[in-house]
């Protein structure tokens, strides 16, 4: 299998599902086979970028902290800049702040308040797609700091947790559905 024809099954087939990580009733979605694949990893990369081809986008935004491995890989590929989001009390600079729900509790994700030139096209990168919560306020923070996303790309989505319904307006793809 060449990278050219990595199809997302092949994609599919490579994710490892862990019932009931990191607590019970979890499906945990593991990626580490797809990232030990030169050719997985590749065809992964490819299809995240897309139909983005370099000069179309300014900088590649990625979520702690797996989602830094897509988005590293993407913005080389596009010849952008790379800006991560982390959790809170990582960035060591002016942040800007987002708290958003989860399931038990909140988190609290940042952004540097300089991390783009006003008007900046984003692709925003994560592993996976839950309820949104975590994208939705990653979108909202690279507006806060002046850019504007142009789409949110997922390797994995859980359909049936309509995370997509808390992106919109932002267009969403993603290239394994489950
Ligand atoms: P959410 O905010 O609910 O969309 O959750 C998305 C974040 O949680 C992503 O950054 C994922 O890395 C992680 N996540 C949520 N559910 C899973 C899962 N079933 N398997 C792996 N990672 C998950």
């Amino acid at each position: 299998m060449n990278t050219a024809r990595a199809t997302p099954s092949d994609l599919a087939s490579a994710i490892r599902n862990v019932p009931d990580f990191p607590s019970p009733g979890i499906q945990f979605k593991d990626i580490t086979p797809v990232l030990a694949s030169p050719t997985l990893f590749a065809a992964c990369i490819e299809q995240l970028v897309g139909p983005w081809q370099p000069g179309q986008i300014d900088a590649v935004v990625g979520i702690d902290a797996r989602g830094f491995i897509f988005a590293a890989a993407a913005a080389l590929q596009l010849r952008a800049g790379f800006v991560p989001i982390r959790k809170q009390g990582k960035l060591p600079y002016h942040t800007y702040e987002e708290r958003y729900d989860l399931e038990y509790g909140s988190n609290t994700i940042a952004i540097h308040q300089d991390a783009f030139t006003p008007g900046n096209r984003v692709l925003l990168i994560d592993d996976l797609l839950a309820t949104g919560g975590t994208a939705a306020a990653a979108a909202s923070l690279v507006t806060k700091a002046g850019a504007q996303v142009l789409e949110i790309a997922f390797f994995i989505e859980l359909s049936f947790l309509h995370g997509r319904e808390k992106l919109r307006p932002h267009p969403v793809r993603s290239l394994v559905v489950y």
